[in-house]
């Protein structure tokens, strides 16, 4: 199954020849010695804690970590100032502003398409069908060899389904560039992560996140695993010490109790059935899609009303109407068990009003 793949031969020229910044703190990772290199202040730090030194650029203990829980090596791992951070990082390593150009499957999540456009490249939009379905004809037909990247998200933001392994894996041998597959939801799903699928594709870019199953959005930590040709470009061209001290630390802790991580998930899980069911007992809701995340896709009567209903009542959703295919549907976030409690009332709430 290994295809003919070498992402040099897809990497912009002026990357190719880059020499990237490094810093004393590339090669040592004492724990002791005088550090005179860095023009730090050795004298300690203004705030509470102690963050007077640079912090380790190649996320080394970090990585070691993912490794001990994922079992991917750590030349295959990135880590980036959140998931958004790996994305910018693809354009800008494969795609020639306003020569090459990325698909994406609408409707999907926006990072992709803002991402692609402040790097000045061109978008093709290869739609899901109008179930959610990835549209497997419709790729093929339309992938050409100045697509670099195709981005898939499984499962997918803001529909919350996810697509047939089978699928993806058509997709991974077809497609010329690097697909790039977003799992930020996977822990919530009973998909097969396509980690374990590494080795058999050279062109496979998977992302995971620390800011959803793992409740350190505010910490900004996205995980790339890809060949070690494809993470290497990306460390030759990310900033110095994108990931800061205590954020290593914390996801270092993290990973070592990664057992409440499961409770969370399984909690969620329940609260998510708990709102489903609810949410199909209101005459207000005309489909509650299925979902294998942490979030609902309703499709709901006056979405734009309700939406404004329950942000006048401090209760923030989001509003997906204006999505392809999601005509009337809001985007609602499971929530702790008495959140989701006030949520309903606010739509028993909104259904006697109208
Ligand atoms: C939330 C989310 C992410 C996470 O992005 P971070 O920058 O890591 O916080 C990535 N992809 C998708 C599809 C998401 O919904």
């Amino acid at each position: 199954m290994k295809n003919q793949f070498d992402p040099n031969n897809l990497i912009r020229e002026n990357i190719r020849d880059l020499a990237p910044y490094s810093s004393a703190r590339h090669e040592h990772e004492w724990n002791d010695g005088i550090f005179l290199d860095a023009n730090e202040n050795a004298f300690g730090s203004v705030s509470s804690g102690k963050h007077n030194r640079y912090p380790d650029p190649l996320h080394r203990r970090l990585k070691s970590a993912i490794t001990d829980i994922t079992g991917v090596p750590g030349e295959q791992i990135f880590i980036g100032n959140g998931s958004d951070e790996s994305i910018d990082l693809l354009l800008r390593a494969f795609c020639e502003p306003g020569k090459d150009k990325v698909a994406i499957m609408p409707p999907t999540y926006g990072m992709y398409a803002v991402s692609a456009r402040i790097n000045n490249v061109e978008i093709v939009e290869l739609p899901l069908k109008p179930d959610f379905d990835i549209d497997i004809e419709g790729i093929l037909d339309r992938v050409h060899s100045d697509i670099k990247l195709l981005f898939i998200c499984s499962p997918n933001n803001p529909t919350g389904n996810c697509f047939a392994p089978g699928k993806i894996e058509t997709v991974l041998q077809e497609f010329p560039g690097i697909v790039i597959l977003d799992e930020a939801y996977i822990d919530f799903s009973l998909q097969r992560s396509f980690l374990d699928s590494l080795d058999n594709f050279a062109n496979l870019v998977v992302l995971q996140t620390f800011s959803k199953s793992w409740g350190m959005a505010n910490l900004r930590l996205g995980m790339a695993f890809a060949s070690r040709e494809i993470i290497d470009i990306l460390y030759r061209i990310k900033p110095p010490y994108n990931i800061n001290g205590p954020a290593q630390l914390f996801a270092i802790e993290a990973l070592e109790n990664s057992a409440l991580k499961d409770r969370m998930v399984e909690e969620t899980k329940v609260q998510r059935q708990w709102l489903i069911d609810e949410l199909q007992s209101l005459p207000l809701v005309m489909k509650v899609h299925p979902t294998e995340t942490n979030f609902i896709l309703v499709k709901i009567l006056e979405a734009d009303k309700v939406h404004r209903f329950l942000a006048s009542r401090k209760i923030i959703v989001r509003n997906h109407s204006r999505s392809l295919y999601c005509e009337g549907c809001l985007r609602i976030t499971v929530g702790t068990h008495n959140e989701n409690r006030r949520l309903i009332g606010a739509l028993k709430e909104f259904n006697h009003s109208i």
